[in-house]
């Protein structure tokens, strides 16, 4: 099958449209030859590509996108860059040691993003003072237990917290416990690629709404365009979910597709009844509870349904029916502000393989690749991308090794019965949300 540009569909349905609108850097022209390309310019890929430069100063690095920066799945998360990972269920002391990799992984991207944030004064609402986990119902309540004795166990700094001081945080009485925990921050997701993407180094070349339809082995590999093609040495894909699309991770790696709306921007008065704080986010300790965000800019972002929808974003119409889903979690949450009406919809696509691990590696001669973090990709991401950089070029470090030491991923049955196990994966975790959703 050859693909095409349609092949990479986008919409108007995002964080993206809360900032200034966006004009595509640099069009791709003629035939390159190049030391080192870099597919999508998502959290991965714009790290993989910072890293490669600092690493090859003298190489030039071409990024692309297919789309604009900002509009694939990083620049349509809920932008909790998470430092300590939640792992449901009770916590066995078997796990200590697999769960230290994961949260060293967290806590390098989180320290790459802090970084780069500060140095390149990226304005992208970036709060580093940490985010809450809430739990509303009977299932969550006890996954609040599990998840303070993980926490202590691990010994991360955190604070649990009674329905009393969720309350006063957040001007709810929804949750009856939560926990704050320090490591982790929050952020406008597209704010911040489109920050990343526009401070790359001088030898970076970014080039967008340029897909890549075929990659053929060789060497050089080459990489078939709309209208041309680039042959490079080395090549990085960082095409999350759409790895397939390329024949990579075919069976592997599929899309879920989340969905979630923004108020407009509060007034004084009503932001009085939320609070004290400037910003805040709120994950749910039910897989299937609702994310809840206080922007910067004064916006209840809501997120509460995920489902399987062949990795495609949602229409407007199934996004206006995905709205009353929202609705319904924003009132039961904030009553008082039940006059407040969503100004924007969003949706987006994660990539989730069949047991929750992530890929990182070589996958053919000179191709490497990093993704597929299952709904937590923005510490994660960045650390991965970095690493790979360091790992294409023959490198070793501490990261290396610990994004190198994730599980196997499941096999994937072929379709039609990979489209039935999907959705009733994705339904699956829902199962006893109740009033978490
Ligand atoms: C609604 C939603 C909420 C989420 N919330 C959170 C959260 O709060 N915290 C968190 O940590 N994670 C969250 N995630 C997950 C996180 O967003 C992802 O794991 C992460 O952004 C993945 O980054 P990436 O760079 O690997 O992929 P992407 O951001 O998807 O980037 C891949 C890029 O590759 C491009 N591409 C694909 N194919 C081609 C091709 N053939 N040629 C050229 N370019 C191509 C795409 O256009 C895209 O821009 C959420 C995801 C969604 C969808």
């Amino acid at each position: 099958m050859t693909l095409s540009q349609r092949d990479f569909a986008t919409d108007q349905h995002g964080w993206s449209e809360l900032l200034p609108p966006r004009q595509a850097c640099n069009a791709m022209q003629g035939i390159l030859r190049v030391p080192w390309v870099v597919v999508g310019a998502g959290l991965t890929g714009l790290a993989c590509a910072r890293r490669l430069a600092e690493l090859h100063p003298n190489d030039e690095i071409i990024l692309l996108d297919a789309r604009l920066v900002g509009q694939g799945a990083s620049g349509r998360n809920s932008g909790f860059a998470v430092g300590v990972s939640h792992f449901p269920g009770a916590f066995k002391p078997e796990q200590k040691e697999n769960v230290a990799r994961v949260n060293r992984i967290n806590q390098a991207g989180l320290d790459i993003l802090d970084q780069q944030i500060k140095s390149l004064a990226i304005n992208c609402q970036w709060d580093d003072s940490g985010f809450h986990h809430g739990a509303a119902d009977r299932k969550s309540v006890k996954e609040h237990k599990y998840f303070i004795d993980y926490l202590n166990a691990m010994d991360v700094e955190h604070s649990s917290l009674d329905q009393q001081a969720m309350k006063s945080r957040f001007g709810t009485s929804l949750y009856q416990a939560g926990v704050h925990v320090k490591r982790g921050a929050l952020v406008q997701p597209a704010a911040l690629v489109r920050g990343l993407g526009d401070n790359q180094p001088n030898n970076v070349r970014l080039i967008e709404n340029c897909p890549v339809l075929k990659v053929q082995l060789g060497n050089p590999i080459t990489l078939q365009l709309a209208d041309s093609e680039i042959k490079t040495d080395k090549l990085v894909m960082a095409i999350n979910y759409e790895a397939p699309k390329l024949g990579f991770l075919r069976r592997r790696l599929i899309g879920s597709t989340l969905s979630g709306s923004f108020t407009r921007k509060l007034t004084p008065q009503e932001l009085a009844s939320l609070g004290s704080y400037e910003t805040w986010g709120i994950i749910s300790l039910h897989g299937g509870g609702a994310t809840l965000r206080l922007t910067k800019d004064g916006r209840i972002c809501l997120r509460n349904t995920a489902e399987y929808s062949g990795a495609a974003l949602l229409s407007t119409k199934v996004l206006e029916a995905r709205q009353v889903i929202h609705r319904s979690s924003f009132e039961k949450r904030f009553p008082q502000l039940a006059h407040v009406p969503f100004e924007y919809a969003w949706s987006g696509v994660e990539g989730i393989s069949g047991n929750g691990t992530n890929f990182f590696g070589q996958q053919r001669k000179n191709i490497y690749l990093a993704g597929g973090y299952n709904g937590s990709g923005v510490s994660k991401g960045t650390a991965f991308g970095h690493a790979l950089a360091e790992y294409a070029g023959g490198g070793q470090s501490g990261l290396i090794t610990d994004c190198l030491g994730s599980e196997t991923a499941t096999w994937l049955p072929p379709r039609p019965f990979l489209d039935v196990g999907a959705m009733l994966k994705i339904s699956a975790r829902f199962r006893g949300v109740g009033l978490d959703r």
